[in-house]
């Protein structure tokens, strides 16, 4: 990951960014190349570019969101880009604006870039159809969150060097995960060993027609493992009884350090955000220094910052 390649000539065909199920790996391999660069223009003292100059890009976000969408915000600055947040709950959506004529609205305003997060799944996916602007997924109910799986790929690629190969083992409630789906699809293209662990009621059925192998027990999933990504319940996706209380699933779930010594010695411990601390990671392994979770959110800018600029048509001065 030291040298910087100059991915100016390379062009990613696509007008929007819905998931990774559909990605070639050699579209992953470009975005995540191409965040190389965008990492040292992070790292730059003055860390603006103009390549969106004159670019509108809107982050639309119809669910509670801290880290992404400030993320997209940061990423459209550091690219000059202007941005405009809509805020669901004070928004006309509220007084019965159908989707549809909100998006239209904002096109008419000429945004090139809608950065959307839905409870729906499937829902950036009907806008694509319907609006000349690129759409970009930032959540679409329990389905993909193509931005944070680039990210954690990202973030391990950093890490380890390479993909191919790795233990990858992701903790929790997999079956609401838009995180855990995205990784799935990412990390499997890129030839890593995916495996999921988790109660019985939260583990999606027919996972293992993704390729990952199932675990039920942690000690036996994190066993060697090269990564643990741990997610969060979502509480506000699960119907009622799927385990019995939250203490129980942190000790049968919960990562902490007596836990952490089957794993590989150099493991690196991930986290989406937001995280539960003492209950999906005790707070002494949360900020151990196997803990990748603070580059996740680093990466998240270098990250989101590709994805503008290749689906601006990489046009723009770097
Ligand atoms: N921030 C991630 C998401 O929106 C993970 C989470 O909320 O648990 O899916």
């Amino acid at each position: 990951m030291n040298e910087v390649v100059d991915v100016r000539l390379k062009v990613f065909g696509r007008k929007d960014l819905l998931g990774l199920q559909d990605l070639h790996p050699d579209e992953i391999r470009l975005i995540l190349d191409t965040a190389r660069s965008f990492r040292e223009i992070s790292e730059r003292p003055i860390k603006k570019v103009p390549t969106l100059r004159g670019k509108t890009l809107v982050n639309l976000f119809y669910e509670p969101s801290t880290r992404t969408r400030t993320s997209f915000e940061i990423a459209a600055k550091r690219l000059s880009a202007d941005i405009i947040n809509i805020n669901v709950p004070q928004s006309s959506i509220v007084k019965g604006e159908g989707l549809k004529d909100t998006v239209k609205t904002i096109e008419a305003m000429e945004a090139s870039i809608v950065v959307i997060r839905h409870g729906q799944a499937g829902v950036p996916h009907i806008l694509a159809h319907m609006v000349k602007s690129s759409i970009i997924n930032a959540g679409d109910g329990a389905h993909e969150h193509p931005t944070q799986g680039l990210i954690d790929m990202f973030t391990i690629l950093e890490k380890k060097g390479s993909l191919e190969g790795l233990r990858i083992v992701i903790v929790g409630d997999i079956l609401h995960s838009r995180v855990a789906r995205s990784n799935i699809f990412g990390l499997t293209k890129m030839g890593a060993k995916v495996c999921v662990c988790g109660p019985p009621t939260l583990i999606p059925p027919k996972v293992e027609q993704l390729k990952v192998e199932v675990y039920y027990k942690l000690e036996e999933a994190i066993k060697d493992a090269d990564v643990i990504m741990l997610l969060r319940m979502q509480l506000e996706r699960q119907c009622p009884n799927l385990f019995p209380t939250l203490l129980e699933y942190t000790k049968l779930y919960g990562l902490n350090k007596e836990r952490l010594r089957v794993a590989s010695q150099d493991v690196l411990v991930m986290h989406p955000g937001p995280i539960n601390r003492g209950i999906e990671i005790t707070p002494d392994v949360a900020d151990s220094h196997y803990s990748v979770i603070c580059d996740q959110v680093r990466n998240g800018i270098a990250v989101r910052m590709t994805v503008l600029y290749l689906l601006s048509g990489n046009r723009g001065r770097l």
